[in-house]
């Protein structure tokens, strides 16, 4: 049986390139990249190697990209770590402020509502109060929003860039604008308080510009597994002067911001990555885009399904990601259905990778207005720069015969 992968939003094959790359670094490169001697140096130099092309990629200075384990731990560091250090900078604030939106990836909603919870500031007081924006039907967090949101004891606003569950892109110079403005008022006002702004691009990475200077970030996340890099490393882009305390103590790895002995191997990975993203991002969207385009036009002629995440398939607009299709197929269970696509040597998903399994239907979903029970049904099929018409043909052949198959088992006929 053919097998077709259609789940890139959860993960990508490591790239032949990419693998070739980083294979000295498992045997004859092994040294430590702290240590002096040539063994270390030559890892050191690699090291530096990556962090040059990310930095290229992203339009910052290499000093300013810090390697860590991945998107989850960038997103802590990027949240803690500007929160921690801000939280220090202004005992006498009762209550630090941070703004997110409701669709983010739980590595950044855990991580602000792990703040509101367990962290104490003077007095025993709860240090941190947050905002979760609304979304639209689309999923797109509006500007204006993040303007009535900003306080005075705003510090942090981290705003996805791409979702992963349904594509939709984030305005992120827009609501850089706000930022912006809001921070020349507290510079009038005498305030010394900060705004730090984050985005996780960690979906975005593989299709968007992520030139910093132009979405005018402070700290932009990235992962090298959804890029067809290695699992367990990405990356945080830290612009110079962002306050920032380490969340990981021990070692002055990593200009003493992410202590720990450097995943070399990894990192080389991840550099490789994004080299071949800068190389080929444009093509590579263009010919997934495609066949997307095709594949979204004809799931919808299935009655009764909706597209979920914004319709403007249109490439200028770019309110979605060019290999993103997400949809619900009412009347049926998600998990079923990709039970059956698997069956047929399909894999898509339900929701994300990360909170399938678990019965409680999307959070994203679910901002966007989105029925619990259409939410059961959803559908994502996230498409890759190996994925052919014939792939996207034959899905669209099975698909049909599966949804009318669990609709005749369905005890669910309507809403
Ligand atoms: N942020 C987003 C938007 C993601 O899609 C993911 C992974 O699914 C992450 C963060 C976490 O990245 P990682 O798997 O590298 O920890």
């Amino acid at each position: 049986m053919k097998k077709i992968y259609f789940d890139h939003a959860a993960t990508t094959p490591v790239d032949k390139e990419v693998l070739k790359a980083m294979d000295p670094y498992f045997s004859e490169k092994y040294g430590n990249p702290s240590s002096i001697h040539t063994f270390g140096q030559e890892t050191k130099t690699a090291i530096e190697d990556a962090r040059e092309k990310v930095a290229e990629f992203l339009n910052c200075n290499p000093e300013e990209i810090i390697f860590t384990s991945g998107g989850t731990e960038s997103d802590n560091l990027a949240i803690r770590g500007v929160a921690l250090a801000i939280r220090h900078q202004t005992p006498d604030i009762e209550k630090l402020h941070i703004i997110t939106s409701a669709i983010e990836h739980h590595a950044v909603l855990h991580t602000i509502e792990d703040l509101e919870k367990n962290f104490s500031a003077k007095g025993g007081q709860v240090g941190f109060e947050a905002t979760y924006l609304p979304v639209d039907q689309y999923g797109m967090v509006s500007p204006e929003d993040v303007e009535k949101a900003i306080k005075e004891n705003t510090i942090l606003v981290s705003i996805m860039y791409a979702n992963n569950e349904v594509g939709t892109i984030q305005p992120i110079s827009e609501i850089n604008n706000i930022i912006r403005e809001a921070k020349s008022q507290r510079l009038i006002a005498n305030s010394e308080t900060p705004l730090v702004f984050h985005t996780d691009a960690v979906q975005a990475t593989g299709y968007l510009d992520c030139d910093v200077k132009k979405l005018g970030v402070d700290l932009l996340s990235i992962s090298a597994h959804k890029i067809y890099g290695p699992k367990g490393v990405g990356a945080l882009c830290i612009k110079k002067g962002t306050p920032l305390l380490p969340i990981q103590t021990g070692g002055g790895h990593e200009r003493k911001r992410r202590a720990g002995t450097e995943n070399v191997s990894g990192i080389v990975g991840l550099g490789k990555a994004i080299e071949l993203v800068t190389k080929n991002r444009v093509q590579e969207s263009i010919k997934i885009k495609k066949l997307r385009d095709k594949l979204i036009k004809e799931v919808l002629e299935i009655p009764d399904v909706i597209l979920t995440g914004h319709p403007d398939l249109s490439a200028q607009a770019g309110k979605r990601l060019p290999n993103s299709a997400s949809f619900c197929i009412k009347f049926i269970e998600g998990e079923s259905m990709l039970i059956n696509l698997d069956m047929k040597g399909i894999a898509c998903s339900t929701g994300s990778a990360c909170t399938s399994g678990s019965l409680e239907p999307s959070h994203v979903l679910t901002a966007m207005g989105i029925s619990p029970q259409d939410a059961q049904g959803s559908l994502r099929v996230t498409l890759g720069k190996d994925n052919t018409e014939k792939e996207v043909d034959y899905f669209l052949k099975v698909l049909p015969k599966i949804v009318e198959k669990l609709r005749e088992m369905s005890p669910i006929k309507e809403n």
